[in-house]
C-alpha cells in the first residue's frame, strides 16, 4: 500500500494542528504509523487521499450504523441546508427528535436537553443531578468514558475506592476531590463509595463500556447499581453516548431492563453531525434553566442541520428495528472468526459483542473490568492493527477501543475480514 500523501498530509497538518490532529486518538499513537487521510467514505469503505479503500470498522467512532453516504441521511441534511444553518431560536424539528426518544423510553425519559456532544451531555447531567440532589460528589468506575470535562477526567487509582486523582494536567486536584472511583462490575466498591461518603449525588457508568474495549456490565450489578441508588437517594445516570442506539435500539436500558434516573446520548442520534442529550423524568429535568435553577445554553445547541440528521436516522432505525439482530449477527460471526483464528495460530484473544459493536483483547483472561484489560498485550494489538492497516481493514487504532458494524459492512466484508485476520495472525504470532 502506498501511503505518501497521507505522510506529507501529516507532516503539513502537524505544523498548523495540534499533533496533526483534532482528537487526540486520531494521531495513532498507540499503535505507530500515520493515519491514512481521509478523501471519503462509501457505504462501508474508507477511501483515502492515496486512494487506498479500507473496510471500515471505526465508523467516525460509532455515529455511522448506516455506514457513510447513507442517502436517506444526506438528502435529511441538503433538505435542511436549503432553509439555513441556525437560527438560535425553537423549531420544530427539536421536538419531533425529542418526541421519538421520549416515545422509545417511556418510564425513563420524559424530557431532554440537546446539546452539542458527549461530552457536553454528560457534563451538564452531572450538573443537574448535584442540582436536584444538593449533594456534591460523584461516582464514576474506573476505565470509563464520559468525555473530557474537568471533573471526569479521572480514571485507574489503586485497586481500593479512592478519591480520585486527575489523568489530565491542568486539572486542578480540588476539581476531582469529589469524583469517587469505583470498579466496574464490582458492587463491593460502590458499596464503599457509600460508606466513605454521605454527599454522593450520582453514580454515573457506561452500562456497556466501550472506552476500556468492549466490557458490558453484567445485569446483576446493574440492577444492584439501580437498588443502592435508590436507597441512598443518588442519581443513577446511565451514560449511553456510545451504546444508545448501537447495542440495541433502546441500547442499554432496552437490553438489561434496568432504568437510571437519567441518560445521556450522543453518537449515532446525531447521524454524523455533533448532536448530544441528556433527559429523564419530568421532575429532576425540570431544575434546568429556563424551569429550574441549573444553569445550562448552547449557541447552537438543537442545530437544525444536526437535529434533521438525527430525525432521519431515527426514523430509519425504528421502523427497522430488525436490523439491529442481523448487525448482532455479523458481530458474532466476526468475534468468532477473530477466536477460530487466533485459536490457529496459538494467540490468546478474549472476544465479546453487543448488537453492532465488538471488541477483542489480546489477553489470556476475559476481561471484566479496567485492570483485566490493561494486562492486554499491547504491542501485539498495534501489530495485528497495522498488518490489517495494510490489507485494506480498518480497526480502532487503540487496543481499549469498541469496534463497530454499519448495515453496509456485508456479510462478504466480514468473510473477507476474517481471511485477513488468519493472514495477519500468522504473521505476527
Ligand atoms: C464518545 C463518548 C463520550 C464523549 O462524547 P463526545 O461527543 O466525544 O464529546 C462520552 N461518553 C461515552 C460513553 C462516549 O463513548
Amino acid at each position: 500500500m502506498e501511503h505518501s500523501k497521507s505522510i506529507e498530509a501529516f507532516e503539513e497538518a502537524k505544523r498548523y494542528i495540534v499533533g496533526g490532529v483534532n482528537s487526540p486518538v486520531r494521531a495513532f499513537n498507540s499503535v505507530g504509523g500515520t493515519p491514512p487521510f481521509i478523501e471519503r467514505g462509501d457505504g462501508g469503505y474508507l477511501i483515502d487521499i492515496d486512494g487506498n479503500r479500507y473496510i471500515d470498522y471505526v465508523q467516525s467512532w460509532g455515529p455511522l450504523i448506516l455506514g457513510h453516504t447513507d442517502e436517506r441521511i444526506q438528502k435529511a441534511v441538503k433538505d435542511a441546508v436549503e432553509k439555513g444553518l441556525s437560527f438560535g431560536a425553537p423549531t420544530e424539528t427539536e421536538t419531533e427528535l425529542a418526541k421519538k426518544i421520549v416515545s422509545l423510553f417511556p418510564n425513563v425519559v420524559e424530557k431532554l436537553r440537546f446539546v452539542n456532544s458527549g461530552t457536553e451531555a454528560v457534563m451538564s447531567a452531572i450538573r443537574l443531578a448535584r442540582g436536584f440532589t444538593g449533594k456534591d460528589d460523584i461516582v464514576k468506575f474506573e476505565g470509563n468514558y464520559h468525555g473530557h470535562s474537568d471533573s471526569l477526567l479521572v480514571q485507574a487509582g489503586s485497586g481500593a475506592t479512592t478519591f480520585g486523582k486527575p489523568s489530565s494536567s491542568g486539572v486542578p486536584q480540588d476539581f476531582t476531590n469529589h469524583t469517587l472511583l469505583a470498579k466496574y462490575n464490582d458492587i463491593e466498591s460502590v458499596k464503599k463509595a457509600f460508606e466513605e461518603s454521605n454527599n454522593i449525588a450520582c453514580v454515573i457508568i457506561e452500562p456497556i463500556a466501550g472506552n476500556m474495549g468492549l466490557v458490558p456490565a453484567e445485569k446483576s450489578f446493574l440492577e444492584e447499581l439501580r437498588e443502592i441508588t435508590k436507597e441512598n437517594g443518588a442519581i443513577l445516570i446511565f451514560d449511553e453516548v456510545m451504546s444508545g442506539f448501537r447495542a440495541g435500539l433502546r441500547g442499554a436500558i432496552g437490553i438489561t431492563g434496568v432504568e437510571p434516573d437519567l441518560v445521556t446520548f450522543g453518537k449515532v442520534i446525531g447521524g454524523g453531525m455533533p448532536v448530544g442529550a441528556f433527559g429523564g423524568k419530568g421532575e429532576i429535568m425540570d431544575y434546568l434553566s429556563p424551569n429550574g435553577g441549573v444553569y445550562q445554553a448552547g449557541t447552537l445547541s438543537g442545530n437544525p442541520i444536526a437535529m434533521s440528521a438525527g430525525n432521519a436516522m431515527l426514523d430509519i432505525l425504528m421502523e427497522n428495528e430488525g436490523v439491529y439482530s442481523v448487525l448482532e449477527n455479523r458481530a458474532k460471526r466476526l468475534m468468532e472468526g477473530f477466536d477460530e483464528v487466533a485459536k490457529r495460530h496459538g494467540i490468546p484473544l478474549q472476544t465479546e459483542y453487543r448488537g453492532s459493536m465488538f471488541g477483542f483483547f489480546f489477553n489470556e483472561n476475559r476481561v471484566k473490568n479496567f485492570d483485566d484489560a490493561l494486562k492486554s498485550d499491547t504491542k501485539m494489538f498495534a501489530k495485528f492493527h497495522r498488518g490489517m492497516l495494510e490489507q485494506g481493514v480498518y480497526l480502532a487504532c487503540s487496543q481499549f477501543e469498541t469496534g463497530f458494524i454499519s448495515t453496509a459492512t456485508s456479510d462478504n466484508m466480514v468473510e473477507k475480514t476474517i481471511d485477513i485476520a488468519d493472514k495477519v495472525m500468522k504473521s505476527i504470532r
